[in-house]
């Protein structure tokens, strides 16, 4: 399966999966950008996949539903207008003439309903899990968070994640303030401030990675722990209250 990135708004990447002319996009929010790559390439859409209602996700499924009538995946406990193939935990995604399939998983936290969709080595998580961060918790609370990031965490240390912005630049600053003697992180650091020079992406990038330098999986840490505890004043019992630490302070962080 070839995976590419498709550019939107700020930041945002909207990933286009491609088995020979057929195509399929991830978290279109925008079908401008998915328009042009499919006039250019003279592809065709086979399905669109969903992982939760933010505009910036789904803006562009009606234009592309005008234009091609795809069976649209997406979280069964969202309010999204045009979903045919409503999903949950456990369901699995065969798409006609791709040889991956995805497995669903709920990751709720960023919102009530998150899903994320992981094949043999590939993720696709939206707004959950991002390089060197995570969503913010707009609809879910932090132990909601907690527990969904300890599955995608749980995944095998090769996944590719592909994440749907261009924030692990920003994220690596925050990391850098929790974990400073991280040597994994610091030399992170350097790799995302080259890549970002050249304006190039830092997604997708490996589960691995992530365990070795987000601060957000990695409360069990005594450098991590001993940070948030010092932020918040407090004594914290175990990794999911040091997350909720963690990402209370990262909201505030500049
Ligand atoms: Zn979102």
């Amino acid at each position: 399966m070839d995976i590419q990135a498709l550019r939107a708004f700020e930041d945002n990447y909207i990933w286009l999966l491609r088995a020979g002319r057929r195509i399929v996009v991830v978290d279109p929010g925008d079908e401008a950008p998915v328009l042009g790559y499919l006039a250019k390439e003279d592809a065709s859409l086979a399905a669109i996949l969903l992982t939760h209602h933010h505009g910036d996700h789904t803006g562009g499924v009606a234009g592309l539903l005008a234009r091609h009538a795809v069976p649209v995946y997406g979280p069964a406990c969202e309010p999204i207008a045009g979903i045919t193939i409503p999903l949950r935990e456990g369901d699995t995604v065969a798409l006609p003439g791709f040889q991956d399939h995805f497995r669903v998983i709920d990751v709720p936290g960023h919102t009530r309903g998150h899903i994320a969709y992981c094949s043999q080595d590939s993720l696709f998580c939206g707004d959950t899990l991002f390089g060197c961060g995570c969503g913010r918790l707009f609809e879910g609370t932090a132990a909601q968070m907690w527990a969904s990031l300890c599955k995608l965490a749980a995944l095998p240390a090769d996944t590719r994640v592909y994440c749907a912005h261009e924030y692990t630049q920003s994220n690596v600053r925050f990391a850098l303030a929790v974990e400073p003697g991280n040597a994994a992180l610091q030399s992170r650091a350097a790799r995302v401030a080259q890549l970002r020079g050249r304006l190039q992406p830092t997604v997708p990038f490996t589960l691995a990675e992530e365990l070795e330098t987000n601060p957000f999986l990695r409360g069990a840490q005594p450098e991590v722990a001993a940070s948030a505890e010092r932020h918040c004043g407090a004594r914290l019992s175990g990794a999911a209250e040091v997350f909720a630490v963690l990402r209370e302070w990262k909201n505030n962080f500049r």
